[in-house]
């Protein structure tokens, strides 16, 4: 058990992940330093009644109706509401709280959409696919589009952990994603989540709301008859930066997915070198047939070309500075190299130690929001999966990318 702390330490900014955008992913996993809470509450929560929170922020009050996942000792609360977005409450915004005979269950597919119609500007539609709620103001066709590769990402994600013995659980409540009409839309409403990286990032799932936030790539804001046609998509598709696009939308999708299905938990302390690792292993474009996306696991060339590189000044305690911290995939001068080394090891262990990455992924499943991990419980969590031989593994994983074609 970790020492307690009275207070909840929380994000000063929303939490988006980020695929590129460095200098926010700097303040992206908060400081956990200072985040270690009370668990107790963690097991009841799930099968728990109806909790109401009313709180003082921003000289307004808000009304919050879901659950309390983490109690800290002086009452500070991590709470989630139906709507599936976290919010941490310190015990001196907490107004009333108050609990329900009703036992706390997620909003349905249909009252969910309805719920997030009501936050977004006017115009918005809402189209379902079985896991899926997404909410466009774009052509339906490219809000279908949208959700047809959600879902054979969602399959192709599920089937791959599936068949390598670790099997995800169906997401608690329906994963949402907003599609803007166009860049600029979009940037008004990213922003206060993003503040000034809203103008280099294309899309972005948030811990925070457990959304997706995106806008039409085929990007032509209304003007042409054909938006978001079929023929406009493929046009989209067949333009030269479309690999990098789609790969972010997917590579957003997958940590939504991962967050959903079991694999890691929202406000957990998962190492960015594997979330991050894994939702680039995910991404790689296929871009043939119109799709966009198609198959797991195919080598990434632009992180291969990337780690090649740096392996021929990559320092020897590389490995080992990854694994026990998230600052090099944090730092912008760092993470080009951090995130193909991600990429790399990754890719490596999920091949060549099969057993080995699900045991550590198991680890991974079970921590709990706002639990923090020092340095050397990281290493320790790696030893146990993957040996003790860390400098052994490290030149193992260099000869085996060296091969990777
Ligand atoms: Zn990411």
């Amino acid at each position: 058990m970790p020492a307690l702390r009275a207070r909840l330490a929380g994000p000063e900014h929303p939490l988006p992940f980020l695929v590129r955008e460095v200098a926010v992913l700097a303040r992206l996993f908060f400081r956990l330093s200072v985040a270690l809470v009370v668990p107790a509450l963690l097991a009841a929560a799930r099968a728990d009644a109806l909790d109401h929170l009313t709180l003082r922020r921003d000289a307004g009050q808000v009304k919050l109706v879901g659950r309390v996942v983490v109690e800290a000792a002086d009452g500070g609360v991590l709470f989630e509401t139906r709507e599936s977005a976290l919010w941490i409450v310190q015990p001196e915004e907490q107004v009333e709280r108050s609990k329900d005979e009703v036992t706390y269950e997620p909003l349905a597919h249909n009252e969910l959409a309805a719920a997030l119609l009501k936050e977004l500007p006017p115009g918005f539609e809402t189209y379902e696919t079985k896991h899926y709620v997404i909410c466009f103001n774009t052509s339906r066709a490219y809000a279908q589009w949208c959700g047809s590769l959600f879902e054979r990402l969602y399959t192709g994600f599920t089937n791959y952990w599936s068949n390598r013995g670790f099997t995800p659980t169906e997401p608690e409540h329906p994963l949402v994603a907003f599609v803007f009409a166009d860049r600029a839309s979009y940037a008004r409403y990213a922003r206060v989540e993003l503040n000034d990286a809203v103008d280099s990032i294309i899309g972005y799932y948030s811990l925070r709301t457990n959304r997706m936030t995106m806008y039409d790539l085929t990007g032509t804001a209304g003007t042409s008859a054909d938006r978001g046609s079929a023929a406009q998509i493929a046009r989209t598709l067949a333009q030269p930066d479309a690999a990098k696009t789609v790969a972010t939308i997917v590579h957003e999708a997958t940590h939504q997915i991962a967050f959903n299905c079991g694999l890691h938990r929202r406000y957990a302390d998962i190492p960015l070198w594997v979330s991050e690792g894994m939702a680039v292993y995910f991404e790689t474009p296929d871009l043939d047939g119109g799709k966009g996306w198609r198959t797991i696991g195919k080598i990434n060339r632009a992180r291969l070309l990337s780690f090649a590189a740096y392996a021929r000044r990559r320092p020897a305690d590389s490995l080992l500075s990854l694994l026990r911290a998230n600052t090099r995939m944090q730092n912008s001068q760092t993470a080009v190299d951090a995130y193909a080394e991600a990429w790399a090891l990754n890719y490596f262990l999920i091949n060549a130690k099969p057993k080995q990455y699900q045991a550590y992924i198991e680890t991974m499943a079970a921590k709990k929001p706002l639990v923090s991990t020092s340095p050397e419980e990281r290493l320790a969590e790696f030893r146990a999966a993957f040996g003790d031989d860390i400098e052994g593994l490290d030149r193992e994983f260099i000869r085996y990318v060296a091969r990777l074609r």
